[in-house]
């Protein structure tokens, strides 16, 4: 079903609200032919040689003027002992008082340079649900957006190539 949209005036079908990488960027610095023999992944989580430890969230950033909000589906290189807590809660119900765990995004956010290895906090969620990423600094521009939002435009702009 597509629509005249009121952005480029273009039809597409309805604008993807989330984009996401299947694999941290560090994954690619393994060559093709070593990956399967280093590397431990599943659509949720990479290890890399047992002491690189990678997960997968969200980050969402608001849309302004609107109760929606876009997805950035992203991973971050953590600590092992952050890693077994959040393999022991990953389908378990999150304790109340579990402080948020730390991380770095592992790779560059497309339209946001600068942000590969921006210190995020994470937010475990229950029932099997991706962790929610908080960018740390709301100086940055990804943080100034995750704080403030961003418009239609800007999610069209990020979606651009996804659209037909
Ligand atoms: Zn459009």
């Amino acid at each position: 079903m597509s629509y005249k949209c009121n952005i480029c005036g273009k039809f597409h079908d309805n604008l993807p609200m989330d984009i996401s990488y299947k694999n941290p960027a560090d994954y690619f610095k393994v060559s093709p032919n070593e990956r399967a023999k280093r590397i431990q992944n599943t659509e949720d989580v990479c290890v890399i040689d047992n002491n690189e430890f990678y997960i997968r969230g969200v980050l969402p950033l608001p849309v302004i003027d609107s109760n929606d909000e876009f997805r950035w589906g992203v991973w971050a290189r953590i600590e092992e002992q952050d890693f077994m807590i959040y393999l022991k809660y990953w389908d378990g119900n999150i304790p109340e008082n579990l402080p948020a765990l730390s991380g770095r995004l592992s790779g560059e956010i497309k339209d946001y340079p600068e942000s590969d290895m921006l210190p995020v906090e994470i937010y475990l969620q229950s029932k099997n649900q991706r962790p929610i990423f908080k960018v740390l600094s709301a100086k940055t521009p990804l943080g100034i957006d995750q704080e403030k939002g961003i418009t239609l435009e800007k999610v069209h702009s990020f979606v651009e190539p996804l659209l037909k």
